[in-house]
């Protein structure tokens, strides 16, 4: 691959697996992390164990501390990988929270914090990103961690659907707004996934086999199965593809209800 990515929330699930991936095509890879240092450092060890295995020379990664909605971080953070690698080609959108709560009791400060993180943090990081490709006419590449919840409405988790539902039209509008510049913006929706943001299910089996039952492929993802989505995105072979969001989620996006004749009888 040969290229610089920017990779936000790394230090866990999907975005861990998402670095271990592009390090493993052979990208210098950042990894932005919030709160926990060795979370980052655990994930890095495993992106230089990659490239060691790559033999290739001249790849580099580095570990980078901020809150994506926060925006004198976010400058912060672009400014130590333009240090760290004097450029960049991608960008992934990955850091993202939800917290349920009925909407009517919901909270205006939770609503802001989830906005902030999964929307105006990738508003933040993208317009960064953009001033950078624009500046030095770099063809980027900018890729956002949806949600099946993008186009299928959270009862209990309004401001996650909201966030979610805005990125499908940040990921458009940024797409047509750059084509003409050869930056291409894409998304991945995921549905369930293996990674701490369902530690409510993924360790209890009967909790998870509820879940399970709702996905018309029977089981929830691997971080790698999202992760290699990514990595067709990023790459060239995705280099006529823009402004889509590509929905890796197990048949849950097909109206699984549907599997059975109900609306119709036999
Ligand atoms: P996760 O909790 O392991 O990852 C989220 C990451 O975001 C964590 O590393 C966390 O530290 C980071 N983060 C949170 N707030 C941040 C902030 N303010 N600044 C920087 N980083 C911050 O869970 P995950 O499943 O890997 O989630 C990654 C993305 O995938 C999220 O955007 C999520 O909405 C999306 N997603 C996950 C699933 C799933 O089933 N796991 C399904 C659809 C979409």
């Amino acid at each position: 691959m040969g290229k610089c990515a920017l990779i936000t929330g790394g230090s866990s699930g999907i975005g861990e697996a998402i670095a271990v991936r592009f390090a493993e095509e052979g990208a210098s890879v950042a990894l932005n992390y919030r709160t926990r240092p060795a979370d980052a450092e655990r994930v890095l060890e495993q992106v230089r164990q990659a490239h060691a295995r790559l033999g290739a020379a001249g790849l580099k990664s580095c570990a980078v501390r901020g809150d994506v909605a926060r925006e004198e971080d976010v400058r912060r953070m672009f400014a130590e990988v333009g240090e760290a690698f004097g450029t960049l080609d991608i960008l992934v959108n990955n850091a993202g929270i939800q917290q349920p709560a009925e909407s009517h009791w919901s909270e205006t400060e939770d609503f802001d914090r989830i906005l902030g993180v999964n929307l105006r943090g990738a508003y933040l990081c993208s317009r960064e990103a953009l001033r950078l490709f624009v500046e030095r006419g770099i063809r980027g590449v900018i890729l956002n961690n949806s949600s099946v919840h993008e186009i299928i409405p959270k009862p209990k988790y309004l401001s996650y659907s909201i966030s979610k539902g805005g990125m499908e039209n940040l990921t458009k509008t940024l797409a047509l707004e750059y084509a003409g510049r050869g930056i291409r913006v894409n998304a991945v929706g995921p549905g369930a996934v293996i990674t701490p943001i369902n530690n409510a299910w993924i360790h209890d089996p009967k909790a998870k086999a509820e879940v399970e039952s709702h996905i018309p492929m029977g089981r929830a993802a691997e971080p790698a199965e999202i992760a290699a989505v990514f990595a067709f995105l990023a790459s060239e072979e995705a280099s006529y593809v823009t402004g889509q969001t590509i929905f890796a989620c197990g048949g849950l996006t097909l109206y699984p209800e549907f599997r059975v004749a109900w609306s119709s009888g036999e």
